[in-house]
C-alpha cells in the first residue's frame, strides 16, 4: 500500500533554511515535515571548518553544525523523512508531492529549500583537493589563507566579488578566466582592475589542480591559454571555483516562476512564490549571499510567511 502523510507544512531540503523553517513551523504548532533530500543536511555536510556562524567562539564543523540543527527540529516537533521528492502537484489543494519510492505527501503550505550546487570545472585535482585548497566559497573560506597567494576562476559577478572579498585577506590575489573579457557588471569590473593586489589572467583554462609532497594541500594550478594553447602554472595555495551554481528548482519549472538563472522569484523582502501557498527560502532563491546564516534566516522568514498565511487560509486544513 502506498504510504502517505498529511501535513499543515511540508518542507523540502534539510540545510539551515529548511531546518530553521521546522524549527519555527514546528515551535507554532504546525506539526512540519521535512523531506530531507537527496544530501541531508546541505553544502554544510560537505564543508569543514565553519567560523562565520554565529553563537560559535571557537571553529566549529560543518556537518556537527547540521546535526545539530536537525536534533534541534526534532526535538521541538519536525519529523525527518529520508525521501527525495520526484514530481509535485500544486494545482489544487492540498499540494501533492510524490517521493521516489512512491510515498505521497499532502500538504495545506510548501517550503522549497532546496538549495543550489556549487558549479565544479571538473579538472584533474578539483574535487582531491576540496577543503585542502581549492573551495567554491570565497566568503566561508578566504580567512583561512590570510597572507597567502589565491586565485579565482570565473568571469561572472560571482568571480569578482569572491575576487575582491579576498583582497581582504591577501595581497595576491589572481582572477582567472577563459576568454578576454568578463561577463561581470561594469561597477565591479572597475573595481576590480583598479585594486592594486589584483591581477588578470586572461584566456586561460584550468588543466589542473597540482597538490604539493605529503600532505601538503594545492600548490599550483596548471593552465592552458585558450587562444594559443600555450601551457603555463600559477603557484597558489588557495583556487577559488566561482563559475555559478546550479539552483535545485528543475521539479518545478512550469509551476512556479524562476528567473533567468533558474532560480526560484519570491517577493521582494519575503518568501512567497508566484504560487499562494508556497514559499522559498535559502540558496534556491539567492544568488547573491549563499550563506548557512542567511539561509537559516529566510527559512524563519518562510515559517513565519507560512503561519500567517494558514491562520488566513479560507480551506479546509489537510492535516490537524
Ligand atoms: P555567471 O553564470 O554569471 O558566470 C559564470 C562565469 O564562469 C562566467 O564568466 C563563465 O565564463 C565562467 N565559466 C562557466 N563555466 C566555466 C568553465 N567550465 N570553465 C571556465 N569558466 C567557466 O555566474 P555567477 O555565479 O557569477 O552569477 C550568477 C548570477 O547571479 C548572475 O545573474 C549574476 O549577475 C548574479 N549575481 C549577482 C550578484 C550581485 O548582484 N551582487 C553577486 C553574484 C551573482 P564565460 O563568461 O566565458 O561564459
Amino acid at each position: 500500500m502506498t504510504a502517505t502523510h498529511s501535513t499543515r507544512m511540508l518542507i523540502l531540503g534539510s540545510g539551515p533554511a529548511g531546518l530553521s523553517a521546522a524549527i519555527y513551523g514546528a515551535r507554532a504548532g504546525l506539526a512540519p515535515i521535512v523531506v530531507q533530500g537527496l544530501q541531508p543536511g546541505g553544502q554544510l555536510t560537505i564543508t569543514t571548518d565553519v567560523e562565520n556562524y554565529p553563537g560559535f567562539k571557537d571553529v566549529i564543523q560543518g556537518p556537527w553544525l547540521m546535526e545539530q540543527m536537525q536534533a534541534q527540529a526534532e526535538h521541538v516537533g519536525a519529523t525527518m523523512m529520508w525521501d527525495t521528492i520526484v514530481d509535485v502537484d500544486l494545482s489544487q489543494r492540498p499540494f501533492r508531492l510524490t517521493g521516489d519510492g512512491g510515498t505521497l505527501y499532502f500538504a495545506d503550505a510548501l517550503v522549497i529549500a532546496t538549495g543550489a550546487q556549487a558549479k565544479w570545472l571538473g579538472a584533474p585535482g578539483e574535487q582531491e583537493l576540496g577543503g585542502k585548497g581549492v573551495s567554491a566559497c570565497a566568503t566561508c573560506d578566504g580567512f583561512f589563507y590570510r597572507g597567502k597567494k589565491v586565485a579565482v576562476i570565473g568571469g561572472g559577478n560571482t568571480a569578482v566579488e569572491e575576487a575582491l572579498y579576498l583582497t581582504n585577506h591577501s595581497h595576491d590575489v589572481t582572477l582567472i578566466h577563459r576568454r578576454d573579457s568578463l561577463r561581470a557588471e561594469k561597477i565591479l569590473q572597475d573595481r576590480l582592475f583598479a585594486h592594486p593586489n589584483v591581477k588578470v589572467l586572461w584566456n586561460k583554462a584550468v588543466e589542473g589542480f597540482v597538490a604539493g609532497e605529503g600532505a601538503a594541500g594545492l600548490v599550483a594550478i596548471d593552465l592552458k591559454d585558450t587562444v594559443t594553447g600555450e601551457p603555463s602554472s600559477i603557484a597558489v595555495d588557495g583556487g577559488f571555483v566561482a563559475i555559478g551554481h546550479h539552483p535545485a528548482t528543475e521539479l518545478f519549472k512550469g509551476h512556479l516562476e524562476l528567473d533567468e538563472d533558474g532560480y526560484l522569484v519570491v517577493e521582494k523582502g519575503g518568501t512567497r512564490t508566484s504560487m499562494p501557498g508556497v514559499f522559498a527560502c535559502g540558496d534556491v532563491a539567492d544568488k547573491i549571499y549563499r550563506q548557512a546564516v542567511t539561509a537559516a534566516g529566510t527559512g524563519c522568514m518562510a515559517a513565519l510567511d507560512v503561519e500567517r498565511f494558514l491562520a488566513e487560509a479560507d480551506f479546509e486544513a489537510v492535516a490537524a
